[in-house]
């Protein structure tokens, strides 16, 4: 029987040839020739699998062994099969969800996770990776790479929390930008990377467990304004139910590793990856959430409470040294989320090329620290650029930054020339909306109005910025300090200078 989950499913199953094929226009116009060859060689191989459908790429069937995976293993810990067998997993391009889990009227439920989300997740596994290659070179004498990664948690990672923040601001800005993923590289050994993959793969498991659990619990939601026959999606401001859901992947994350490993060590080595990665997974999900949106349909607590409470199901001994591996995680995450006039944008020139790479033209990786620089200027500069380079023709330009700076959002963005109904469902906190989608608004709108060509990418961005900072609704969590301490104020929110 075909589900309401089915259909949904189908209609979110992108044309992923036709978004290859995007994807190879955009690199070539970019002069990314190494990238492509790369792109080409990976979809070649995808070609040859036996899961390989016309249609679908590798993620495709990468989500739907994750999937499967996860009911085998929530099935052993006692979920009901009728829940099991109506819950769909999908993998979406569409940059306007992070993860979530729909539930529909006739029972059903489908788990959606953008693309990007998974990108994220290995930026974090690929930091950790790079800590336990320095962490075994810096031994005196050669060491098991198990036995590194056992000593990691005893100690400080190895630091280099600027390297992870730049990950994770390349990452972001590039969405923010470009609405395209795509991730710088990590310098690691044969050994580093098999480690880095092992680690990403559990913490997708994580954040797909996570949705599915919502599912299997029994987490039912309200109807969908937007959408007849939708309901809302299931995370909420209910900490009760974030918990269990967390609880639940959790466990299941880490059963489907003991169904897939053989003997007692690699057990014991799998639980142990699966509970870091389901740590890296919620701060993936953190930083998608709080800097990729202006507002959000359903968002997930902050990282520091999720990982607060994954802490307390550890042994007292474990949970200080996992503490311990956290911090500068932790840090580099509250980094890559701060966009006010403290932050540190990211700097392709300040980074180690013996840590990272990049297979992108130097002139496209400056664009992003450009991007960045520009986005995580104060509220008056974003007036002001606007203001000085109206003309006489674009007075328009600064009187709509003034009315964004006077807390008016709908009429600034129809003083640029958005129209009204647009501008209403752009600044309408109920929808769930992109900081790229709302860009791109402004974009249009500037490019018909006749600003030229070299300053459409730097007034939309100074615009948008103004708007973003207006829209913004209260969070409903209370964060607690990434560093471990007591309840503190919630991160700065993108755009949103402190104080
Ligand atoms: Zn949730």
């Amino acid at each position: 029987m075909t589900t309401l989950a089915d259909r949904k499913r189908a209609l979110l199953q992108a044309d992923r040839e036709a978004a290859l094929a995007e994807k190879r226009r955009q690199l070539r116009e970019l002069g990314a020739h190494d990238l492509l060859r790369q792109v080409d060689e990976a979809s070649a191989d995808w070609r040859k699998d036996p899961r390989y459908k016309p249609g679908a790429d590798l993620s495709v069937g990468f989500v739907d062994m994750v999937g499967e995976e996860l009911k085998a293993a929530m099935a052993d810990l006692g979920a009901s099969a009728a829940r099991l067998e109506s819950v769909r997993v999908v993998t979406t391009l569409d940059q306007a969800v992070s993860a979530q889990m729909t539930p529909f009227d006739d029972g059903s439920g489908l788990v959606i996770v953008a693309d990007g989300i998974f990108g994220m997740c290995s930026s974090y596994c690929q930091y950790l990776a790079l800590c336990a290659d320095k962490r075994s070179h810096a031994a005196s004498r050669p060491t098991a790479f198990w036995r590194v990664l056992r000593d990691l948690g005893k100690g400080e990672l190895f630091g280099h929390e600027d390297v992870l923040t730049a990950l994770l601001r390349y990452h972001t800005t590039h969405q923010r930008a470009l609405a395209a993923s795509t991730q710088l590289g990590v310098r690691l050994s044969p050994e580093g990377e098999r480690y880095a993959w092992q680690l990403s793969h559990l913490a997708y498991r994580f954040v797909v467990g996570h949705e599915m659990a919502h599912h299997v619990l029994g987490h039912s939601s309200g109807p969908s304004a937007f959408a007849p026959g939708e309901r809302l999606p299931a995370c909420s401001a209910d900490d009760r139910r974030e918990r269990d859901a967390d609880r639940l992947a959790f466990q299941a994350t880490r059963r489907a590793s003991e169904r897939l490993s053989h003997g007692r060590w690699e057990t014991l080595g799998m639980r142990e990856r699966a509970t870091m990665a389901a740590l890296m997974a919620m701060m993936a999900l953190h930083v998608a959430e709080r800097t990729l949106f202006v507002h959000h349909g359903g968002s997930h607590p902050p990282a520091a409470v999720r990982t607060g409470w994954l802490l307390e199901q550890l042994k007292p001994g474990k949970q200080q040294s996992t503490r311990r591996l956290l911090r500068v995680p932790m840090k580099a995450t509250k980094a890559a989320t701060d966009l006010s006039e403290h932050a540190r944008p990211f700097s392709w020139q300040a980074l180690d090329p013996d840590l990272v790479f990049s297979p992108m033209p130097p002139s496209h990786l400056e664009a992003i620290g450009e991007f960045d620089a520009m986005q995580c200027e104060t509220e008056a500069f974003h007036v002001s650029w606007l203001e000085r380079h109206a003309t006489a023709d674009t007075a328009w330009l600064g009187e709509g930054a003034r009315l964004a700076a006077a807390g008016e959002p709908a009429p600034a963005l129809q003083r640029w020339g958005v129209d009204a109904g647009t501008s209403r469902t752009l600044c309408d906190p109920r929808r769930a909306l992109t900081f790229f989608t709302l860009k791109d608004h402004i974009t249009r709108s500037f490019t018909e109005r006749g600003i030229a060509e070299q300053w459409v990418a730097p007034h939309a961005l100074a615009a948008s910025m103004l708007i973003a900072r207006r829209v913004q609704p209260r969070r409903a969590h209370l964060a607690q300090d990434p560093d471990g301490g007591g309840p503190a104020q919630e991160p700065p929110m993108p755009g949103i200078s402190p104080g």
